[in-house]
């Protein structure tokens, strides 16, 4: 029997998702505070944790911190269930290792899909741990991450890194459109790093800036390599951070590259957070100029999360937006959701840029999207990120998107 630990302060919240959990079959265990809660979680392992997020003395983060250390519990599924919806704390949950988020007050439907989704996720990874490269890593001290990221890469350790390919498909025609490069960071000492930890720290140590010449560099080579063997190769989208382009000779990098590789710019994209381009967005305009005229597209990722505002919206150079996971995420179900989601791709549209959905997972998910025009889609559905060479059968077998 599934078992299902509850974790919530509130007794009549917490009495209502044990009844309903136990008319589902699950094993239902419950603590009334993050302490209990912590213990309980050690003593029975469950198969999935509930956890309310604003609970006196141990919140709901710290929970999941303390969960997340010990092995036993480092990578059970774990759901938040709160009544804020702020961006800053979803982001922090999932930083932490959260697998979802569940707002109150939910329906029935919507709290037995989140269960049911991560539970078929978890049996997923437990059959076939190699293939799910985004599996959490166990959170590990950051001093330790950062000193050994800093030797791996002043001795020039890039092997360590991998760029693992997620392709992009029109969502109308099933073809694929773009690909998007991710980092995986093999480290010989910590094992596997998320990019969730190594991006931001590399980013705090100055470090971004070999790394994210070494990103560049292995894109542009290998979408050369795929040209150079007869393939169809697609424009290969790179993730760019904050302080990756503010470094003065950044778009010099980016010229340099393409002539280097001798690749025309048609075939690189490069993907700018919302937050990173509000945090200093005139700056980044002149930036995006630069890199538009030097014939690069430019995405605009995780829409949503940020905070832009519809008149710069209109002046920054973009080609393409991409729909956060969040709001992808169960979309079918939530009402929320979908109303936003239809607005972004409303406003995309009237923008005349190119909408992808990210994150998509199910066939209701892509359903929904294909209804509301969204132009394309990335996600599970279609496909986990690769490495290159399971990509590159991709490429050769021309998938399509068959739903
Ligand atoms: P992102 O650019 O928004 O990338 C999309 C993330 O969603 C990736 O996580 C991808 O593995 C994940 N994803 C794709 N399909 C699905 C799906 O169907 N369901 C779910 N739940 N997730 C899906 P990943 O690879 O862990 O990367 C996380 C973030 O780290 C990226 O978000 C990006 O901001 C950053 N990142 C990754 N690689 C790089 C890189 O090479 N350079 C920089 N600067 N940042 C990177
Ligand atoms: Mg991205
Ligand atoms: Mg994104």
């Amino acid at each position: 029997m599934t078992k299902i630990l509850v974790i919530e302060d509130e007794e009549s919240v917490r009495e209502n998702i044990l009844d309903l959990l136990e008319a589902e079959d699950f094993e239902a265990i419950s603590a009334p505070n993050g302490k209990v809660g912590v213990d309980l979680a050690l003593e029975e392992s469950p198969d999935l944790i509930l956890c309310d997020l604003m609970m006196p003395e141990i919140n709901g983060f710290a929970v999941l911190s303390l969960l997340r250390e010990k092995f036993n519990t480092s990578s059970v599924p774990f759901i938040f269930l709160t009544a804020r919806s702020a961006k800053a704390d979803f982001r922090q949950g999932m930083e932490l290792g959260a697998d979802d988020y569940l707002t109150k007050p939910f329906t029935r439907g919507e709290l037995l899909s989140a269960i049911s989704t991560r539970l078929e996720r978890q049996a997923a990874i437990i059959k076939n741990p190699a293939s799910h490269a985004d599996v959490k890593a166990y959170p590990r001290e950051m001093r330790v991450i950062e000193s050994t990221l800093r030797r791996t890469i002043e001795q020039g350790n890039f092997h360590e890194f991998q760029m693992y390919y997620q392709p992009i498909v029109d969502i109308k025609t099933g073809k694929m459109i773009s690909v998007e490069s991710l980092i995986r960071w093999w480290s010989t000492k910590l094992g596997l790093v998320s990019p969730a930890e190594l991006i931001p720290l590399a980013e705090s140590t100055g470090l971004i800036v070999p790394l994210s010449d070494w990103i560049l560099e292995t894109v542009c080579k290998q979408t050369r390599i795929w040209l150079d063997n007869g393939l169809e190769a697609v424009p290969g989208c790179v993730n760019i951070s904050a302080a990756q382009c503010m470094q003065p000779l950044f778009v010099e990098k980016v010229a340099n590259c393409l002539s280097k590789n001798n690749l025309e710019p048609k075939y690189l994209e490069l993907e700018f957070s919302e937050t990173t381009i509000m945090q200093d967005v005139n700056k980044i305009i002149d930036i995006l100029q630069e890199l538009k005229s030097l014939g690069v597209k430019i995405t605009m990722d995780d829409f949503g999360t940020g905070n832009s505002s519809l008149i710069y919206l209109k002046r920054i150079p973009l080609n393409t937006i991409k729909v956060d996971n969040y709001f992808i995420y169960n979309l079918h179900q939530d009402g929320q959701k979908l109303a936003i989601t239809k607005a972004l791709i409303q406003m995309g549209q009237n923008l005349n840029l190119k909408v992808v959905a990210e994150g998509v997972e199910t066939v209701s998910e892509l359903k929904i999207l294909r209804d509301l025009r969204c132009h394309a889609m990335q996600g599970f559905l279609f496909s986990q990120p690769l490495q290159s060479a399971d990509f590159e059968q991709m490429l050769i077998s021309k998938q399509t998107l068959n739903i």
